[in-house]
């Protein structure tokens, strides 16, 4: 009686879609053997159907031109006398753009999964709003879980946090200014576990990955997933480039392991495939005298503006 009605289910194309999504968590965890970690929990993120379409240039050049504002902050400081590089920012300046973006200009916070499903998704593909926005801070900093995840949680902003698998829970010397810590593996998974945030890798060690081959190269890619993915639990699809710097060959690792790639913003660079999402670079003015300042608002205006016309450009005040 049972097998009967098994066998009529299979003739169902419901049916087909859930051998198909029992293939798809076979494949992740062909993945976790790869990782060397015991077969884990089915991911958790949008799978394509069968269905769904390969990607195609056109896709790509259309997703491009839809533009979504995607921002990258690094280190985010208390005090303007706390900032020692143009990558890091002052708490105020990044309550200050995240509520002109989302209160004044409405921008849309939204989880990155979403653009994954924009991008990745089964066709139809789900739109995104045109004003959407994506908040992402590199690089491990404590500072990320501290000081930037209060005010997020606050605007209700969402958030993805690169991280560095090796230097979690270690401490940054800058040539300039105080020690910066990074956060600890308790303060990745208490972020990981607000539905607001996510952590994504960032590499292990933060090397540039176009000087890199072979099994550094991959310890890089692969070899950090399977750490945060181990530490973390759960499936981790997202990629920032240290450095937004990659090469071909990058490029195909990044595309072997992960579902999206982020790199920054460059002029010499078409922002063409779901391996090189362009952010939004937020950076610190440099004054003669050595110090560095946040935007201004009048600043940050215009730079969003500049960016939203296509003539961003790194510096622009
Ligand atoms: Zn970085």
């Amino acid at each position: 009686m049972e097998r009967r009605i098994l066998f009529r289910l299979a003739r169902k194309p419901a049916f087909a879609v859930l051998i198909s999504f029992g293939l798809t968590w076979i494949s992740a965890a062909a993945e976790d053997a790869v990782c060397g970690l015991a077969p884990s929990s089915p991911p958790n993120f949008i799978e394509p159907l069968p269905d769904a379409k390969p990607w195609s240039k056109a896709a790509d050049r259309a997703a491009s031109q839809e533009r979504p504002l995607v921002l990258m902050y690094h280190d985010v400081v208390e005090r303007s006398s706390e900032l020692s590089t143009s990558a890091d920012t002052t708490v105020q300046a990044l309550r200050d753009q995240l509520s002109y973006l989302v209160n004044v200009l409405g921008y849309e916070s939204l989880p990155i999964e979403r653009l994954d499903a924009h991008l990745n998704g089964p066709h139809p593909r789900p739109s995104l709003p045109p004003k959407t926005l994506f908040v992402t801070f590199d690089d491990s900093y404590a500072s990320s879980y501290r000081v930037a995840a209060p005010v997020l949680r606050d605007l209700r902003v969402h958030a993805t946090f690169f991280i560095n698998s090796w230097l979690i829970g270690k401490v940054s010397h800058p040539k300039k200014g105080a020690p910066k810590p990074f956060m600890s593996w308790d303060e990745a998974r208490a972020l990981d576990a607000d539905p607001l945030f996510d952590v994504q890798v960032h590499g292990r060690a933060h090397p540039r990955l176009t000087t890199l081959s072979g099994q550094a190269l991959e310890g890089e890619i692969l070899g950090a997933k399977c750490e945060i993915e181990s530490a973390l639990g759960g499936p981790r699809p997202f990629l920032a480039y240290p450095y937004g710097a990659f090469n071909s060959e990058v490029k195909a690792r990044a595309k072997k392991h992960y579902r999206l790639a982020f790199s920054v913003f460059n002029p010499a660079q078409a922002p063409d495939s779901r391996f090189n999402i362009e952010r939004f670079p937020i950076r610190s003015r440099k004054l003669r005298d050595g110090r560095f300042e946040a935007p201004s608002r009048a600043s940050f205006a215009r730079q969003i503006q500049a960016w939203n016309q296509k003539r961003f450009q790194w510096t622009i005040w």
